[in-house]
């Protein structure tokens, strides 16, 4: 082989809010707090700051590799710590707050976090929980003085005191880019959470594909509201994509409710939005209960949704009554998360709306440096021809070869490629359509039924707030699907109206046999149907058609 003859620069993550401050020093980072009122700084004032985060932590003795653990909303202290916690070499653990607090406390031991970084509202759990985290030595509230909460927990910092004792010089280290940057555990739906150990190069290289135009085309002129929280797989790369593109930051800090989404949204004239949709589904009710008119008052351009599928009714809401364009993504935490982005090809130029939102349904086709392949239950490969669904296999350089401290065996397959646990079908186009999580798919008479595509059905009946669907046990069938439904408020919806909206909607054989009517529905840590849950809820339902 001969040897390229360019420049080795390491892709660190430091060389982002280097490149941030140099080029886009004013760009602004608007957050609101958890003391209540909105913050705006720059790329370079989150420089500056950054660099006092690394003195400051070299001062209590931080090493390169440690870990650092934050329990924090999006705001500026947060992205502060992404950089100097990484920039320095040091590990950033971001915690999910909305886990159990006995999986908050195994993950931290797990982790062997050295020092907690946490917004105020997390003062009572830190505090529960302090005397268990048996690695942690240093807790820092990320306040100023004037805020520092009266309480327990050991030898409290104060975030504002700590920078402000340490000077603003500091020259990012240079290291190998395959030094680890950050944590982030898995929500843990079945066994214990794992950690996901991503490195610099993975971060930059991610970061590269998430500004890319068929990527999430971020670029400096966007306003980015980050509803996606910074403790869910990074803010699906958002902070270092800001700083690489200097976009300008939206952070809502702990108000994510329709009201407060919608204002800030108007506010800071907010171009692009990223969330989970059951954001958006809060976001959608608080404009109908106002009576809004969000295309004459808002400045929105895109939605990005993904973490669930965005179902066609919401899609076409944002199209119409915002007159955004939903980009539907998809991703994991194993995978930084980005996978596959839903943007349209030159030859979709001349569709209807309703040909449009079709595609829109899809989950997209994959970035490059994301390669994926359908197996069937033996692994063998099946064609990309939309019809064909099976285990969705992924490979790339963003994307997890083992989990953090995990002795158990390897995860991927002979050719290297991680099983995502979804299940999908891809099409001649390359779209990919998530089916359902392997574990939630629906088997009825050796046939696959898609909860998923049931529950994009369902909730397109403007009655419906919320939908699921799971499969219930059948003498005959082995497994039929059970509709549950949560309606919107005043609304009057009954079992047979609503499997009639279904009927020509789906495959007659997919009509779910039963619907049930329930006040709310089971949610993760991340806003996901909780399928285990409500598996267990109707463990003894027994449909009429059984
Ligand atoms: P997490 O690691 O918490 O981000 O969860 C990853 C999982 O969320 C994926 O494996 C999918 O099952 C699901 N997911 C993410 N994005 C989508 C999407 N756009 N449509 C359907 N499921 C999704």
């Amino acid at each position: 082989m001969l040897k390229g003859l360019m420049q080795d620069r390491p892709l660190l993550i430091s060389s982002l809010l280097e490149h941030a401050a140099s080029f886009h020093p004013d760009a602004e980072i608007v957050s609101r707090t958890s003391e209540g009122p909105l913050h705006r700084c720059t790329y370079a004032d989150i420089h500056r700051r950054a660099k006092q985060v690394a003195n400051a932590l070299t001062a209590l003795g931080v090493a390169a590799g440690d870990r650092i653990a934050t329990l924090a909303w999006n705001g500026y202290r947060h992205m502060e710590l992404y950089y100097g916690v990484s920039g320095m070499g040091a590990v950033l653990h971001t915690i999910n707050p909305r886990l159990f607090p006995e999986q908050i406390e195994y993950i931290v031991n797990h982790a062997e976090d050295r020092i907690l970084f946490f917004d105020l509202s997390f003062v009572p759990l830190v505090e529960a929980l302090a005397s268990k985290m048996t690695t942690v030595c240093g807790f820092v509230v990320m306040t100023e003085r004037a805020h520092l909460p009266d309480c327990s927990i050991p030898g409290l910092l104060c975030y504002e005191d700590l920078l402000g004792a340490q000077a603003s010089d500091y020259a990012w280290p240079r290291f190998d880019e395959t030094t680890a940057s950050s944590l982030c555990y898995t929500s843990g739906t079945t066994g214990n959470p794992k950690g996901v150990l991503y490195s610099h190069r993975s971060s930059v290289l991610h970061s590269w594909a998430a500004c890319s135009v068929d990527g999430l085309a971020i670029g400096a002129s966007e306003t980015v509201l980050l509803v996606v929280p910074m403790f869910h797989v990074n803010a699906w790369g958002m902070p270092y994509a800001g700083a690489m593109s200097g976009a300008r930051l939206v952070m809502p800090g702990p108000a994510l409710d329709g009201r407060s989404v919608y204002e800030l949204m108007r506010d800071e004239k907010v171009t692009l939005a990223l969330g989970v949709p059951t954001v958006w589904l809060m976001l959608l009710q608080h404009v109908d209960s106002k009576g809004l008119k969000p295309k004459d008052e808002l400045c929105l351009r895109r939605v990005v949704i993904g973490g669930s599928s965005a179902p066609r009714a919401m899609s076409e809401r944002f199209e119409t009554d915002f007159g955004a364009f939903v980009v539907h993504a998809w991703g994991m935490t194993e995978m930084s998360p980005l996978g596959t982005v839903c943007n349209l090809l030159p030859r979709h130029s001349g569709c209807t709306l309703e040909q449009r939102l079709s595609i829109q349904e899809k989950q997209g086709r994959a970035v490059y440096g994301v390669e994926m392949k359908i197996v069937d239950d033996e692994g063998v490969s099946l064609p990309h021809n939309g019809m064909a669904s099976g285990h969705l296999l992924v490979r790339g350089p963003w994307i997890a070869g083992v989990y953090f401290r995990d002795e158990g065996s390897p995860t991927l397959d002979a050719e290297g490629f991680f099983d995502t646990g979804d299940v999908a079908s891809i099409d001649a186009d390359g779209y990919m359509q998530i089916t359902d999580r392997a574990k939630d798919v629906i088997k009825s008479g050796g046939e696959w039924i898609s909860s998923i595509a049931l529950e994009n059905a369902a909730i397109a009946h403007p009655a419906v707030a919320e939908a699921a669907v799971i499969g219930v046990a059948h003498a005959k069938w082995q497994e039929r699907p059970l509709l549950i439904v949560v309606r919107k408020p005043g609304q009057d919806l009954t079992r047979a109206s609503m499997l009639a909206f279904m009927t020509g909607r789906v495959a007659t054989w997919w009509l779910p046999d039963d619907v049930v009517f329930v006040d709310e529905l089971p949610h993760s840590a991340t806003g996901k149907l909780q399928k285990m849950k409500l598996r267990k809820m109707f463990n003894d339902y027994r449909l009429p058609s059984a």
